[in-house]
């Protein structure tokens, strides 16, 4: 049976989005000064700090270094840091919407990610309740998804509220954004992602849009980007349904942007790790037909149509000679 997808009322379309993003993490005229608190100090000579700094009057939004600290408290407070630790000890902060920022974020309501180390549910669950900042916590270290079919997934841990954030991805074929659940998909910062998209571009300006696969395609960046850049047919796999799922998802909220006027789902993919290919989603527009498939990539073509271009995006530490190999049927391989 075909069903029609609804848009989830979490995500934001990306043009919502994009517009938002002059203002998002700016200070206002009344917010107090940037705390400016040195990373590597300890808690114990920062402690007084989190009295001397307030949330704006006027924005409600407040400093990084605040929210960083109000958590560090809290974790000092549950023996999870001792008190010669310092901000960093903490974990990494994912801002909701990433993009590169040449200063420190002002933050307003659920607006952060934590991943870090050494955390508790208890802990988490007060961090997201008390500091007012902070969306969602997470328990995590290594890369997220599945590398190894064999040894399947290695998972982080939502241990307290949301874990959906998304990154806006810019390139010369245009600008997207990228929605992602991230304690199942691996983060990946612009800085890193910069050389994928040079080669891209590259691969933009000498034509080769025409049809595309993605065959590793974890949230569907390069895809997606693909059909910006004028590809008539998009072929998107990734082995990891967590990574498939985002992926349409990132279909209904660049849905507009890349022209889609309906996505369907013509199969419902069972298990988290996929082996055969399934067709779990289609999506068409005026100019282009997106199709999702989930399964094994060294498989995908015994469903699907060759394209002429095969971009493969192998996960850090990733064994791919084979899955090189099975793309073979395509006009062309590049490994991204
Ligand atoms: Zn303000």
């Amino acid at each position: 049976m075909v069903r029609r997808t609804r848009l989830d009322e979490n995500i934001r379309p990306c043009e919502e989005v994009l517009a938002s993003l002059s203002a998002l993490y700016m200070a206002c005229p009344d917010c107090p000064k940037e705390p400016g608190l040195d990373k590597s100090a300890s808690f114990s000579s920062l402690e007084a700090e989190v009295e001397r700094h307030r949330r704006c009057p006027s924005c409600g939004k407040a400093p990084l270094d605040l929210v960083m600290l109000e958590t560090l408290k809290i974790l000092v407070d549950h023996d999870l840091r001792s008190r010669s630790e310092d901000l960093r000890s903490v974990g990494w902060p994912l801002v909701g919407v990433g993009y590169p920022l040449s200063y420190p974020p002002r933050l307003g309501k659920r607006e952060l990610i934590i991943v870090g180390e050494n955390l508790t549910a208890k802990a988490a669950a007060e961090i997201v309740e008390g500091v007012p900042e902070v969306k969602g916590v997470i328990r995590g270290g290594g890369v997220p998804g599945v590398a190894d079919l064999k040894a399947g997934p290695h998972r982080w841990e939502l241990l307290a509220g949301s874990d959906l954030r998304c990154d806006v991805v810019e390139s010369l074929l245009g600008e997207i954004v990228i929605y992602k659940h991230q304690s199942k998909i691996h983060v990946e910062f612009p800085r890193q992602s910069a050389p994928k998209m040079r080669i891209l571009e590259e691969l933009y300006f000498r034509g080769k849009m025409t049809t595309v696969a993605d065959v590793l395609c974890g949230p569907g960046t390069l895809g997606l980007l693909a059909v910006l850049g004028g590809a008539k047919r998009v072929v998107l796999n990734d082995a990891w349904l967590p990574a498939v799922e985002d992926t349409i998802l990132n279909l209904k909220a660049n849905r507009s942007i890349l022209g889609i006027e309906k996505i369907e789902r013509p199969e419902t993919p069972a298990g988290e790790v996929g082996a055969e290919s399934v067709l779990a989603a289609e999506a068409v527009g005026e100019n282009c037909k997106i199709e999702v498939y989930f399964g094994d990539a060294e498989r995908l073509f015994s469903q699907a149509e060759p394209t002429d271009l095969c971009l493969v995006d192998p996960f850090p530490g990733m064994k791919f000679d084979r899955i090189v190999d099975a793309c073979r049927v395509c006009g062309e391989v590049v490994i991204v």
